[in-house]
């Protein structure tokens, strides 16, 4: 079967200039700069390689950067940091890197981030309401994913859909946005019996375990759709967390140059609605505030 790749650095691309246009038209109707503030703890150098690639993306579409690398932290300190930034009028949104370092209470953190600022889609909040069909920040993985099937025009209703990994901010969004697009959802993890066979019976397949190639190429359906969420090292390599579907799947995401760019500006993106969203609250709100004031009069 010819299989056709779906090209995460093209639909990055497109996502990228649309973001850049509509900070452009922001700071020229606002006189405002937006702002990302980013939060690294710990010493994990892939946190810090993919911040900076979050921080070189900003710039390309013109979204400053706030960077706070804290090499050792606790909970309640980072939680004074995250509620310093709620507060703060010039941060539009607030990424922390995860994973955090085993010590610090991750759940904690992220439900301390304020909804309006919440641009990776970490907290119970945004969670919640996204998969009741609300409006409000997605986890930018997941939502990127969703982003490259609508580019290409892959249908998802009515699909079988299989998401191999159930984590916070990957598996279980997931799962919750393809069952949103109407898919017939199935989430696998490590407990599951007979993974071959339940990725067999698949449409649509989304592989996020965080190990290298655990899924195998013969498992797939024939002209299965696959996104690999995985990024591994093996030996200066990367590799994702299927083998290569190459000649079984009919579209399918490369490692590298599938999810991960498309991750990144999903973020960028997430980033210039939060500005946009806070600009009209603060209008309303000087307007409730004259209103009240001449009323009062
Ligand atoms: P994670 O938190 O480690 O979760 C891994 C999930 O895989 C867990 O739910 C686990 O099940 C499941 N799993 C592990 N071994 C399994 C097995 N043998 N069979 C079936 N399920 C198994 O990982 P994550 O943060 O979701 O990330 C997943 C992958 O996506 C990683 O490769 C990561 O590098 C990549 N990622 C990429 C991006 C990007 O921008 N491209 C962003 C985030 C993550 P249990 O729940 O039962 O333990």
């Amino acid at each position: 079967m010819k299989s056709e790749i779906l090209d995460g650095k093209v639909v990055a691309k497109a996502i990228e200039n649309d973001v850049r246009n509509r900070v452009y038209d922001f700071e020229e109707n606002n006189h405002e700069k937006i702002t990302l503030a980013t939060i690294v703890v710990g010493n994990d150098q892939a946190s810090k390689t993919y911040v900076k690639m979050k921080s070189k993306a900003c710039k390309r579409v013109g979204i400053n950067t706030q960077e706070y690398i804290l090499p050792s932290f606790t909970t309640e300190g980072l939680i004074q940091i995250i509620e310093t930034l709620n507060e703060d009028p010039t941060i539009n949104g607030i990424l922390i890197q995860h994973p955090l370092p085993k010590e610090i209470d991750e759940k904690k953190c992220f439900d301390t981030i304020a909804i309006e600022k919440d641009v990776d889609g970490v907290s119970s909040k945004s969670f919640g309401k996204m998969a009741f069909g609300e409006e409000a920040f997605s986890s930018a993985t997941p939502a990127g994913i969703i982003n490259i099937l609508d580019f290409y025009n892959i249908n998802i209703e009515g699909k079988k859909a299989c998401v191999v990994g159930r984590s916070p901010i990957l598996g279980k969004p997931m799962a919750a946005m393809l069952l949103n697009r109407n898919a017939t959802v199935t989430i696998c993890h490590s407990k599951t019996k007979k993974l071959k066979e339940e990725v067999g019976k698949a449409d649509i397949v989304v592989c996020a375990v965080g190990k290298p190639e655990l899924i195998k190429k013969n498992w797939f359906k024939e002209g299965a759709v696959v996104i690999d969420a995985g990024y591994n090292y093996v030996n200066g390599k990367s590799v994702g967390d299927a083998e290569s579907p190459e000649g079984v799947a009919s579209f399918y995401t490369p490692v590298p140059g599938g999810v991960g760019p498309v991750t990144i500006a999903t973020l960028l993106s997430n980033t210039i609605t939060a500005a946009e969203k806070q600009i009209i609250k603060q209008k309303q709100n000087q307007n409730v505030k004259k209103y009240i004031k001449e009323v009062i009069k």
